[in-house]
Formats: structure tokens, sequence, C-alpha cells
């Protein structure tokens, strides 16, 4: 009964966020994910430029990354788009600037971030996974990406306490994750995530689904 005023609550919340066109610059529409009612929250920066016609975040080449690292701890992206929760620091397409995604400004981040804030007290996650500086910066404060990646972090978000376990972002454009310290620091992220309560609770739930 309890999940399923959560889950109704989540579907309201995500009709209320599909209309918001609260940033000027912002190129609509809005792309959000699945309205699970997870205890898993993942964030990414914003979505590209194919994300708003295929109606979902990273369902372009850096999803391809993405999904890829979860699979290799067990969850295909479906699985992975039912039962984690996807925000993100904005929600809109930013539009391009010098050749690139444009970066959101800081009002596009605090005009956005009412929508995390709203999510944090929705769903209260256990776990957080914030993909990307960006995302990472907006709950910790850290140099450099090899100072996080790899580490896991309890912090008080609103009145929610959660754990963070940061991953880099799986852009096409950054190598990171690709060469060391990076591919090492990447791994262990994902152990890390494996391990902990809340995804082995989504991972248990597709094993009992399975053998039903
Ligand atoms: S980026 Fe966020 S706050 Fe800005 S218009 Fe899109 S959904 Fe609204």
């Amino acid at each position: 009964m309890k999940e399923m005023k959560s889950s109704t609550a989540v579907t309201a919340h995500i009709r209320n966020l599909k209309k918001c066109r609260r940033c000027a610059k912002m190129i609509p529409p809005v792309v959000a994910g699945e309205p699970v009612a997870s205890k898993v929250l993942l964030i990414g920066q914003a979505p590209g430029s194919r994300e708003g016609s295929f109606g979902k975040p990273f369902a372009w080449s850096a999803g391809k990354t993405l999904f890829k690292w979860f699979k290799t701890i067990g969850l295909d992206e479906e699985e992975v788009r039912n039962r984690i929760y996807f925000a993100a620091v904005c929600r809109c397409f930013p539009g391009k600037e010098k050749g690139h995604d444009r970066v959101p400004d800081a009002q596009e981040i605090q005009n956005c971030s009412r929508w995390l804030r709203a999510e944090f007290s929705l769903l209260k996650p256990h776990l957080v996974i914030p993909v990307g500086k960006l995302a990472i910066g907006q709950l910790l404060e850290f140099d450099k990406l090899e100072d996080v990646i790899g580490k896991s972090f309890s912090i008080q978000f609103l009145k929610t306490r959660t754990d963070i376990i940061p991953l880099p972002h799986p852009s096409g454009a950054s190598t990171w994750h690709r060469r060391e310290p990076g591919r090492k620091l990447l791994a262990k992220a994902l152990q890390l995530m494996v391990k902990h309560p809340a995804l082995q609770a989504i991972i248990n739930k597709g094993s009992t689904k399975n053998r039903q």
C-alpha cells in the first residue's frame, strides 16, 4: 500500500516536471526517466541533443557505456531503467556551445535543483549515484575525480542520510575512465555499488522474479 502511494506520487512528480519551462535558454522537452519509487537514485548531468527525441535519459552513446558498466555487475539496461530512479542536475538539453554540449549555468542548476530536492524528499534514497563531475559536485566538495571515484561517502542531504558512490561521466569525449587510474577506480566504484544493500535489494528483486 505504502509502495503504491509513493509510486503514484513519483508519477505525479514526473508529470509536473515535464511541464517545466523555467529556463529560457534550455531546449525542451524535459527528459525524465521511469517513475520508479526506488531507493537508488542516479543523477546525470543534463540530456544531450538526442535524448529528447527518445524521451529518456542516457539514450545515446554515453548511455551505451553506462549500461555496459551496469551489465558488469549483473543488471541489464531494462532492469536499471525500471528499478533505479534517473534524475539529473538539469533535465533539458542546454544546446551547443563551441561544438560541444553547453554546460548548464549556475542559475539553470539552481532552477532545476528544486526537482532534485523534491525527489530526495519523495524517495528518501539509501544510495545515490552521481555520474560525472557536475553531478558529483552537487553533493560533494572535491578537486579531482581521483579523490572521489572508487569511494563511498555518507552524507546528509536535506533531511535524508544517504550513501554516495560517484561514477565518472561515460561520455565518449572523456577518456578518464579508459586509462589508469580511472579504469581501476571505476571498477572499485562498481564493486562498492554491487555490495550496497540498496542495490543488492534491486538485484535480488530481479532474481526472485526470474524464479517465479
Ligand atoms: S532545466 Fe530544469 S528547471 Fe530548467 S526548464 Fe528544464 S526542467 Fe525546468
